[in-house]
This record gives C-alpha cells, structure tokens and sequence, in this order.
C-alpha cells in the first residue's frame, strides 16, 4: 500500500480531486490518500496556504497530488506553486501533451513531452523597482539547474526510444542564460550518442509547434518558455483540462494539473477532472504502479472516445460526476 498526501488546493480543486479518488477507488488502487485542504479556504481559517501537518505529510510519504492552488495577495506568498517547488526542489516540470479519444482538435497523433526546469530563470522571483519608472527582474540560470533537467530528459528520451531531443532557447538573444542552457544541454547529449539534439529558437518554436506539432516528441526548456509552450501545446490537443503534469525532485515528487484553479467554473460540477486523473496516473507510473495506469489511462481514452461523455470545455453537456461514473464503468 502507498501513502499519498493529497492537497486539494482552490476552485475546482476540490470537484475534481474527488473524481480522482472515486475513481482510482473503483480502479482499486493500492493507494491511501492523507487528504489536506490548502489554498484560499484554509488561509481564511487558519492564516497560512498549506499547514505544517500537509508539509510533515508530504515529506513522510514523499509523493504528493495537488489540486491548483490560488495564491491569494497579502499571503506573503508570491505563488504557493512556485514555493512548493523551491521547498522540495522539484526541479523537474514534466507535462505530457497526447491526442486523446475522439476529441475535436486541430491535430490528431500528438505526442509531445515537455521537460520544463522549474526552479531557476525569471521565477525566483528577484525583482525591484528601481526607481519609480523603472522595473527590473533578474533571471538565473545555473550550469547545476540546466544539467540536471538536460539529463532527466535524455534519460526519459533513452527509456522511451525517442531519437531527439529539442532544446528550446533564445540564445541567440540572452547569449550568457540561455547561451550556458543551450551549451550544458550540448554537453548531456554527448552523453547519449543515439539520441540527437536539435536546437529550435523559442519564437520560431512556437510557429513550428502550430505548423508541425508532429515533428516533435521531446522538448527541454527553460522555466517561463515550458510555461507558455505548455499551455500551447495544451490547445494543440483540445484545452487545458486534460494535460497532466508531475514536479519531480531529487526524492519528493507531487502531481497536478497544468491547468489553474478555474475560479470561473468552480463549485459548479462541471470541470474536466481529466488532466488530474492523468496527473495521477504519472503518480502511479512513479509508484511501479504500472498495470493500474494503464488500465485508468485506456478508460479515460475510451471515454473520451465516445463524444456524448465530454463535459462542457469539451463541447459536451456532461456533469464533473458524469463523466467521472463513465470512465468507471469503462475501467
Ligand atoms: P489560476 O489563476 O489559478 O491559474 P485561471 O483563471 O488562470 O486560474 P485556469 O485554470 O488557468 O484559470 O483556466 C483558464 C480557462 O480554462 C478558464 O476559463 C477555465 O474555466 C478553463 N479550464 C481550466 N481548467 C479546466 C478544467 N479542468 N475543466 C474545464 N475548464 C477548465
Ligand atoms: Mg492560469
């Protein structure tokens, strides 16, 4: 039996953290879940996002699923997505993006992983007003940070028999950042003669991405680019409510959606819980849990492969409870 703390976090955090125990209960699981409110709500009780017992949980049994978690102002906390990754140092961001079922998107076939560092560039959050009219952030990029993601991807590309790696800069610009990404990411590939390493601008990776999202299969970027190639990479497939993603560190690992909390759907029973269930399937696969991913995963594809279960970000009608029975009854 695994033990997972399960932070439900903000907006339909909590619907869809539900659907994701209902149905890794019907699935029957060996998993038991230490389940924290965090977030908004527990801050208004309590003056803090995530209590000392969800953090003592979480560095107990060392992987954790979360909802999206809202950072509201005045918190002290810039993000508690970002703090949570710094805490653990979740270094790792890997979200991938798949064709699913019988979804309307403007591609089919899609299978693209991205391997987003996740806790250097502009989100250390070192910014300043210099004087009132003048901004400034200061980005950081370490030979450590940029090698240990270069070699998580290559390693995934070697277990999974992708032959190239696409590494994502603008280093023709930010000659000193992403000209040190860009040469550690050259010095990994060394390693790993089978495997090639194609360089792509992140501008013209972005045109590439909606032109010929076919041609790739594995990126490795940097923070703020895999944060917005993600979320295109997202539409690619058909929307933000089915991409699952997993923050891995060194030997703490938590699970979310890429998508936020939506605070313009919650409560309302009708949220996508897939990219959590998703999220959760990752968990499992991490957890040796490989027969049970696989069996969740095919009955999430298959129910999404029958058009009258989609819920409405989908283009259907069907409820968060709906759709979360239809993929128990295809398990
Ligand atoms: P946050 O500040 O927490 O990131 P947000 O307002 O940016 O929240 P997102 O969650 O990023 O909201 O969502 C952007 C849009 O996508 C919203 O209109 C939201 O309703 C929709 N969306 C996101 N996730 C889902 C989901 N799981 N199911 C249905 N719609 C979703
Ligand atoms: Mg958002």
């Amino acid at each position: 039996m695994h033990r997972v703390t399960m932070l439900e976090g903000d907006g339909i955090g909590v619907e869809i953290c539900a659907s994701l125990r209902k149905v890794f209960r019907a699935a029957e699981v060996n998993i038991q879940w230490d389940i924290y409110q965090t977030g908004e709500k527990h801050f208004e009780k309590h003056g803090e996002l995530i209590s000392d017992d969800c953090f003592n949980s979480l560095e107990k049994n060392k992987v954790g699923i979360k909802g999206p978690m809202t950072t509201p102002i005045g918190t002290g906390f810039r993000s508690a997505n970002v703090f949570l990754r710094k805490k653990y140092d979740l270094f790792a961001n890997v979200r991938p993006v798949k064709s699913l079922g019988k979804i309307d998107s403007k591609f089919e076939n899609i299978d693209i992983t991205i391997f987003r560092e996740n806790t250097e560039d502009l989100y250390q959050g070192i910014e300043e007003m210099e004087d009132e009219n003048t901004a400034k952030s200061i980005k950081i990029i370490t030979r450590k940070g940029s090698e240990r993601i270069a070699k998580e991807a290559f390693e995934f590309a070697k277990k999974n028999n992708i032959e190239k790696v696409t590494v994502v800069t603008k280093a023709n610009i930010m000659k000193f950042t992403d000209g040190l990404f860009l040469e550690v990411a050259r010095e990994v590939a060394k390693n790993y003669p089978g495997i090639k390493l194609e360089e792509v601008l992140v501008d013209n990776m972005a045109m590439q991405l909606v032109m010929y999202p076919e041609r790739y299969k594995l990126i490795l970027t940097e923070n703020l680019y895999g944060d917005i190639l993600s979320d295109l990479c997202a539409g690619l497939v058909g929307g933000l409510g089915l991409i699952p993603g997993a923050n891995i560190g060194k030997d703490i690992a938590i699970f979310e959606p890429v998508h936020g909390s939506a605070p313009d759907i919650a409560g309302k029973n009708i949220a996508n819980p897939t990219a959590l269930i998703l999220s959760g399937c990752l968990m499992l696969e991490y957890l040796g849990e490989i027969e049970a991913a696989t069996r969740i995963k095919n009955a999430v594809d298959k129910t999404l492969s029958d058009k009258n279960n989609f819920t409405r970000d989908l283009g259907g009608n069907k409820s968060t409870e709906e759709f979360t029975d239809a993929i128990i009854s295809n398990l």
